[in-house]
């Protein structure tokens, strides 16, 4: 059957006990398909919120009314002449922010969020190797060479995209080894961000679907639909997800399996399938976050 998201997206039932099988087929294989979030029924991210201006000043206070009158014309006392009136207090009202700015800085977790782009559904297909090398932390650490790759079309920049990278492999709370890009292999681990249709040739046989991340043949096949929206259970934290599904992918590269969610509020790992639900755990990116 071909792969057809709508008919997938009408059973969910179906689609969770297959993902499930595919899961515990590949646990302990090389190839490892993560679900990236896609329910059938898309959920809406909170919207965010446009500030109102502040309402205008409130209206004057009636000028009290010492006695009761009878009478409209009674009620309202002329003024005395030459008198000066009190002018109503102006309030200035917060102008509202303008349109556009702001996007790419928006708050989320506390945390500054990457501006969104469109992603296409497919680019050219083909890979850039980002070029140069980026060192690795000073250390006792085993030196892990990594390549990054960036498909030619995708509206990402390739620097920044394994600058992030980097930054999340070589963070205290990561796997631990010290990792070095390099431009050319040998290298143990890929990491390229691919359009969805190519994020499906790379991770096939397994099935994303156009909306799947994988770790397929030596490749973490990140896809890029994910990388510009993160999931629903980060909520609106995509800074977060990044470091997720980085930390997860090349986890597999290393070794590391899927694992379930220890408990109720407790801190999700980070080889649980995290895209795909919680389990009621806590979202977390990182492999060791207690570290510093
Ligand atoms: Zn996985």
């Amino acid at each position: 059957m071909p792969g057809n998201v709508d008919n997938d997206a009408r059973r969910p039932l179906l689609r969770l006990l297959a993902a499930g099988c595919l899961a515990m087929l590949l646990a302990g294989g090389s190839a490892v398909a993560d679900r990236s979030a896609a329910p059938a029924t898309p959920v809406a991210a909170p919207a965010s919120p446009v500030p109102l201006p502040e309402p205008a000043a409130s209206p004057p206070p009636r000028p009290a009314v010492t006695a009761p009158s009878a009478t409209p014309s009674q009620a309202s006392p002329a003024p005395a002449s030459g008198t000066p009136q009190p002018l109503p207090t102006m309030v200035t009202p917060t102008p509202p922010p303008e349109p556009g700015t702001g996007r790419a800085h928006l708050l989320a977790n506390g945390r500054r969020q990457p501006a969104k782009v469109r992603v296409p559904r497919s680019a050219s297909g083909r890979y850039t190797v980002v070029p140069g090398t980026a060192a690795p932390p000073r250390g006792k650490g085993k030196v892990v060479r990594y390549v990054v790759e960036v498909e030619k079309g995708l509206p990402f920049d390739p620097e920044e995209f394994a600058a992030e990278v980097h930054r999340i492999l070589n963070d205290p709370r990561g796997w631990g080894y010290r990792f070095k890009r390099v431009p050319r292999g040998p290298a143990r681990i890929r990491v390229s961000l691919s359009s969805p249709a190519l994020t499906d040739r790379r991770c096939l046989p397994l099935r994303t679907m156009g909306r799947l991340s994988c770790w397929n043949g030596g490749r973490a096949v990140i896809n890029a639909v994910r990388w510009n929206q993160g999931v629903p259970g980060y909520g609106r934290d995509v800074a977060s997800y990044r470091e997720y599904v980085i930390s997860h992918e090349v986890g597999h590269g290393l070794g590391h399996g899927h694992v379930s969610c220890p408990g109720r509020g407790r801190r999700a790992p980070v080889m649980l399938q995290q895209t795909k639900s919680l389990y009621g755990c806590r979202p977390n990116p990182w492999p060791f976050p207690g570290r510093r």
